[in-house]
């Protein structure tokens, strides 16, 4: 066994990852796995992910890790119990779908956990601790990095990256119920130089891509965005449309630029010259952002094409803008 501090906190986690899965593969489990067929997970997925169950009884992977010889201490510090002074020690995880999370080298580093039913939290992470740095690891990196696929499909949550891994998008990731962080950013640049969003279609999805964008853009990263619509996610969208249907939205995803216009519309009248024109300012005042000229031509020209306005009329625009802004 090793003597570190981090090196004990990983072999608890993948201890209590096997227990858990010991017992979504046991008859305390039974709900929990029937829970995961309804969502449409086959066994190759489930035992690929090595998704489990936390038993209903409150103290059942705390006296598990004790009897492996765990110290009380360490196992609190790998966030799997709480103690409490009165009430005692219990386990962090109850009665849930437990998914563990694992870093790029497959080492279990935390665990997120669903309930059921329509209980809250829907979720419960495991708070961060030195083995887990919430912005820095995504979750299905461990899988996504060997894929084949030039990119990454960027998405919102553990069921969305799992449905698209057994749906065969095995470059699919998801940085797990936080905002995409720089950290993110530069630990996909590792592997890829391209990101497709793939978050949920609502107002919250929308916004955390447009935030999103920019952060990839600053490590050299380019953004295109995926629309989910009329389903709310990638989950739903696949069970109902299927891998090809997918796809077809991975052909027709916007870039990101392109894509933050498009909702930058909701915010004028498009249909009348006043709304048009203000629009095509904000458009414009966007375009300076582009350092590059090969870039913000190319983008100026995309713009002018979109929005059927001059592209000589849109340049001028823009650099006069850009002058005006020094
Ligand atoms: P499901 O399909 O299982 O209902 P989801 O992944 O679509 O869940 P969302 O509500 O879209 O759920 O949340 C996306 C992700 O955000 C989740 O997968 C989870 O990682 C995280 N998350 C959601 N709710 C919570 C919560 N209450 N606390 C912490 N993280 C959460
Ligand atoms: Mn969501
Ligand atoms: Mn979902
Ligand atoms: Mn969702």
């Amino acid at each position: 066994a090793r003597a570190d501090l981090k090196g004990v906190l990983l072999e608890i986690n993948k201890a209590a990852a096997q227990y858990f899965y010991v017992q979504l593969k046991s008859e305390h489990g039974a709900q929990a796995l029937d829970y995961l067929k309804r969502r449409e997970l086959d066994d190759e997925t489930i035992k690929g992910f090595g998704l489990g169950y936390s038993n209903k009884y409150s103290d059942d992977l705390y006296r598990y890790l004790k009897s492996k010889g765990y110290a009380d201490e360490m196992i609190a510090k790998a966030g799997l119990i709480t103690v409490d002074e009165k009430k005692g020690v219990y386990d962090k995880f109850w009665n849930r779908v437990m998914f563990p999370i694992m870093d790029a080298n497959n080492r279990v580093i935390g665990f997120g956990g669903r309930v059921m039913g329509d209980a809250k939290p829907k979720y419960l992470n495991s708070p961060e601790t030195v083995i887990f740095d919430k912005s820095r690891n995504l979750y299905g990196l461990n899988r996504a990095r060997s894929s084949r696929r030039p990119y990454f499909l960027l998405c919102e949550g553990y069921m969305d990256v799992i449905s698209l891994h057994q749906a065969g998008f095995t470059n699919a990731v998801a940085s797990l119920g936080t905002a995409l962080t720089p950290g993110h950013a530069s630990l996909i640049k590792r592997y890829v130089q391209e990101v497709y969003l793939t978050y949920d279609s609502d107002e919250a999805g929308t916004k955390a891509a447009l935030r999103a964008v920019p952060i990839l853009k600053n490590v050299g990263i380019s953004a295109r965005v995926i629309r989910m619509d009329p389903y709310k996610d990638p989950d739903e969208f696949i069970k109902n449309l299927g891998a090809e249907a997918f796809e077809e939205r991975i052909q027709k995803a916007r870039n990101g630029f392109m894509f933050s216009l498009e909702i930058l519309e909701r915010s004028y009248d498009m249909h009348s010259p006043e709304g048009k024109t203000g629009f095509m300012r904000e458009a414009a005042r966007r375009l300076t952002e582009f350092e590059e000229e090969i870039e913000r031509n190319n983008y100026i020209e995309a713009v002018a094409s979109s929005y059927h306005v001059g592209y000589e009329d849109l340049r001028k625009l823009v650099t006069k803008m850009a002058i005006q802004q020094g």
